[in-house]
């Protein structure tokens, strides 16, 4: 079997590049298995805006430039719904909390979503001793729904095999890559965490930055935004909403934990104070990268191999540019962005 590339992995990163190998009708294989689950858990949000600090996400509008047009594209192409826009109202902890808010609408990176106009409404079942501020041009993507009917539509295509990756038995040639009885120009490895199992990228300062959700049915509770307080409230009809994130750096696994639910439980209590059920729990490694910049690039040393990962805490809204940026350096000679390409670390 000869194919233009193998891409293994099909998370946020892969999907991506895949997106690009599809509208440019290059042949590929896709393996995949199940091994991480960042992808699959994910809130989704996209926010130009980190509210922690008040500054503006890198390269956020011309990030989101590329990644609405891609996903709506998607869903056309798949016929589903992902993008769900709402607002997101930042509760403020301090009245300066809210003064900081207001020199953040000045700042001209900022100007365009953050409303200066405080929201004084109270809501019902929220607990909110000050105003809210609201951020526009956010959303979310349901990643969950995408990453499954993406995969689905692989396979209808005989385009993605689920199985283990065994890098052991990558032979690398002088111009292509042989995978068991697959041959490939090239191979894009979008493995998220599992780059720590690559040989032949191991060598990137990957992060793990586990993170845990909870589902909680609370039909007390009745908005339509994101909450966005000591944790984000995300509304998914039904009465259901997403509660997170956790952040562990020491736990590895992506399997939910019981100090995640408590941690969670515990901050929930200073959210709402209406009653609700716990529907479920999940988990994930956010495949993260100090300096927040993404690891993408060819290896050092063999030009066929070639990575994209590092997406971090923000996959939705990085992903599709970083995958369009790579797919143009590899086929048409585009110079990678400095700041994501792999060559910033010696192997
Ligand atoms: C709790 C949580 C909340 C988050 N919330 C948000 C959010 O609100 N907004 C946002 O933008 N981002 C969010 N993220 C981050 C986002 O999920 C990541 O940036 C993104 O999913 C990373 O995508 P990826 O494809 O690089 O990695 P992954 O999703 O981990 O995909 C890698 C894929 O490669 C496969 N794989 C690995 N090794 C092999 C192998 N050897 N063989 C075959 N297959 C292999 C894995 O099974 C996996 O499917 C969140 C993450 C977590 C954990």
């Amino acid at each position: 079997m000869k194919v233009d590339y193998i891409v293994v992995g099909l998370g946020l990163a892969g999907l991506a590049f895949v997106e690009e190998l599809m509208a440019a009708k290059k042949t590929f294989l896709v393996f995949e298995d199940d091994s991480q689950t960042s992808s699959l858990v994910a809130g989704g949000v996209y926010n130009p805006v980190i509210l922690k600090r008040f500054t503006p996400v890198w390269n956020a509008k011309e990030q989101l430039k590329v990644a609405l047009p891609f996903y709506k594209k998607i869903e056309e192409k798949l016929q589903i719904t992902i993008d769900q826009k709402f607002v997101i109202k930042k509760a403020f902890k301090s009245i300066e909390d809210q003064n900081t808010w207001f020199e953040a609408c000045d700042k001209p990176k900022l100007m365009a979503y953050l409303d200066p106009t405080l929201d004084r409404q109270k809501y019902e079942g929220v607990i909110a001793d000050f105003k809210f501020g609201n951020v526009h041009e956010t959303g979310r993507i349901d990643t969950k729904k995408l990453v499954e009917a993406y995969r689905k539509y692989l396979e209808e295509q005989q385009a993605i095999r689920f199985e283990n990756f065994e890098h052991q038995h990558l032979h690398i040639g002088n111009e292509n890559v042989t995978y068991k009885e697959v041959n490939a120009s090239k191979i894009v490895f979008c493995e998220g965490y599992g780059l720590k199992e690559n040989p032949f990228f191991n060598y990137l300062p990957l992060n793990e930055a586990k993170g845990e959700l909870l589902t909680i049915h609370a039909p007390a509770l009745n908005i339509d935004f994101l909450l966005k307080s000591t944790l984000f409230l995300l509304p998914l009809g039904d009465d259901l909403y997403k509660v997170g994130a956790t952040f562990n750096w020491t736990d590895k696994t992506s399997i939910p934990s019981k100090e995640g639910k408590e941690e969670l439980v515990e901050k929930l209590k200073k959210v709402i104070n209406v009653p609700y059920t716990i529907v479920s729990q999940s988990a994930g490694i956010r495949p993260t990268v100090a300096g927040r910049r993404p690891l993408v690039g060819v290896h050092p040393i063999h030009d066929q191999l070639v990575v994209l990962n590092g997406l971090g805490t923000r996959g939705v809204m990085i992903g599709p540019t970083v995958a369009k940026n790579l797919y143009n350096h590899l086929e048409k000679g585009e110079e990678l962005d400095k700041e994501i390409d792999i060559s910033r670390f010696s192997k």
